[in-house]
């Protein structure tokens, strides 16, 4: 039995709250009958992990009563990964992508110190994720370099359409031949700065996963597919590739505490960022022949598992990397900084402190980008790498009213795949129509044939036309030159004690 706390959960999409009850593994299909032999049943242990997200050491939480406390860590997980196996016959550790980008060791190496991680973490296989080229294609290949696993993705080619990675690979364990295939989302040129791809092509998921299909059918017992696509295209792709076995998932964060059979695939995933390591157990009984899969969820918690102390030492030799300077003091938070789904105290004070340094009309944070909750208390200049890893600047651009009126309609038909805040503006959300209403700008009344000055960061502003529907070259852009964290630690610095409170600037009805 496990039993699993109220959670928050972060993605770049967003941020999601679920409660889960006690959890009992439940019955499961027959996947298929193997010629029997000995008449013992063997089980084959897939532990997967994914959306690590530089989370090397344990991280401050919330749970369902508003107490504060830690858990994951790479050296938990690693402790954890480690009793796990010397117990299970035959096992193998396997990641699903998006280790990069998440606190600023990641970002001193360029995703080196995650390729180390993994290393030590004794992962066999990897499909990357849309973080893994936050630092550029030919970087990821180069941190790559240094890898004691396979790194698999079957839709990611060079500009000669090579691949950069075998599609699949084939590993014969406790008797049953695997056939394990990797793939990136399609939606990977949305996710990254444009420079970040442009040695790449992303190739259609769904045809390059059937086309390997076909071949691994006839060499392989079971087809797995690592995926870093979201929960919803791992559901797709389980009704429309219905030879694959299960799909080990990431990308979404989302917990599933038993996995889920969609027709005869099993899909799972295992949240984000260490807090859970998830083992999907194939078992062979060989009186009968059956195989079947199952899959469950244990919790990383502080405490509760015996830390691994290689682990330990990876860490903090990667941690001493860091300059000395980055644990400076720099203010106080009267309350912690939670990251919540729609609007939240940290997202309401950073637009603010956005808009007040580019001084513009309106702000538009991405509730994505901000990477961590902190705890009340005192505030380093690390913990504000942590919020805002990615070495983003803002950019100021100009929008009418008219054009701020057809985003905010956009928001409310909740067609976008960011979650904003917002800074200079009010307005409301009629749930059921999708519609917006009551918009006020610094008080007054949206005018439409008026002009408005605006802030975002370059990420967004490199996906201006997606999400704002603007052409970039007209919206009399100007790049600021700070980089946001230091914009970010500028603003604690003056305020000293930061109070943030959650403005409700967007009303529901
Ligand atoms: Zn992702």
């Amino acid at each position: 039995m496990f039993r699993v706390r109220l959670k928050q959960y972060c993605s770049r999409l967003g941020v999601s709250t679920v409660n889960y009850s006690l959890l009992l593994p439940v019955a499961v299909p027959i996947v298929f009958l193997l010629a029997v032999s000995s008449g013992w049943s063997r089980e084959i242990h897939i532990l997967h992990y994914n959306d690590f997200h530089v989370n090397n050491s344990p991280r401050y939480t919330v749970d369902e009563d508003g107490d504060g406390y830690y858990r994951g860590g790479a050296a938990n997980l690693k402790g954890l990964v480690d009793s796990l196996r010397t117990v299970y016959s035959y096992d193998l550790l396997v990641n699903t992508g998006d280790d990069f980008q998440g606190s600023p060791i990641s970002g001193f190496t360029r995703g080196g110190s995650q390729v180390a991680i993994l290393n030590a973490m004794g992962v066999e296989f990897f499909c990357p994720g849309n973080h893994e080229f936050d630092y550029g294609d030919l970087n990821l290949l180069e941190q790559l370099a240094p890898a004691s696993f396979y790194t698999i993705c079957c839709n990611v080619t060079d500009d000669q359409g090579r691949l950069y990675w075998p599609a699949y690979h084939i590993i014969e364990l406790g008797g049953l031949r695997l056939g394990i295939i990797g793939v990136i989302t399609a939606g990977l040129p949305e996710l990254v700065v444009k420079e970040n791809l442009e040695h790449s092509r992303v190739l259609e998921p769904v045809e390059e996963i059937r086309r390997w299909l076909r071949q691994l059918e006839d060499e392989t017992d079971l087809q797995l597919l690592l995926s870093h696509s979201g929960y919803r295209t791992d559901s797709l792709y389980a009704v429309t590739l219905p030879g694959i076995d299960a799909i080990i998932g990431g990308h979404s964060h989302t917990e599933l505490p038993q996995g889920r059979w969609i027709g005869n695939t099993l899909v799972v995933q295992a949240g984000c960022c260490g807090n859970w390591l998830g083992d999907l157990l194939i078992t062979i009984d060989d009186t009968t022949g059956a195989v079947t899969l199952t899959d469950w969820l244990h919790e990383v918690g502080v405490g509760q598992v015996t830390p691994a102390a290689d682990m330990q030492l990876t860490v903090k030799q990667l941690a001493d990397q860091l300059p000395a300077e980055l644990s400076e003091v720099i203010g106080q938070l009267a309350q912690p900084w939670l990251r919540e789904r729609g609007e939240s105290n940290v997202g309401d004070w950073t637009a603010d402190v956005m808009r007040t340094y580019a001084a513009t009309d309106l702000g538009f944070m991405n509730l994505g980008g901000l990477r961590r909750n902190l705890p009340a208390g005192e505030i380093t200049r690390l913990d504000i790498w942590e919020v805002h890893p990615f070495g983003n600047h803002y950019v100021t651009f100009e929008m009418t009213g008219q054009e701020l009126l057809m985003f905010l309609q956009r928001v409310a038909r909740d067609e976008l795949n960011e979650s904003f805040a917002f800074s200079g503006m009010e307005f409301s959300i009629h749930q059921e129509l999708g519609v917006v209403s009551r918009i006020l700008i610094d008080g007054e009344s949206l005018i439409l044939n008026r002009s408005y000055t605006a802030v975002t960061n370059n990420f967004i502003f490199s996906h201006l036309e997606e999400i704002f529907t603007l052409d970039p070259a007209l919206v009399n852009a100007r790049h600021l030159p700070e980089l946001d964290r230091d914009v970010i630690i500028q603003a604690v610095r003056e305020q000293q004690t930061v109070t943030a409170v959650n403005h409700n600037r967007i009303t529901f009805y």
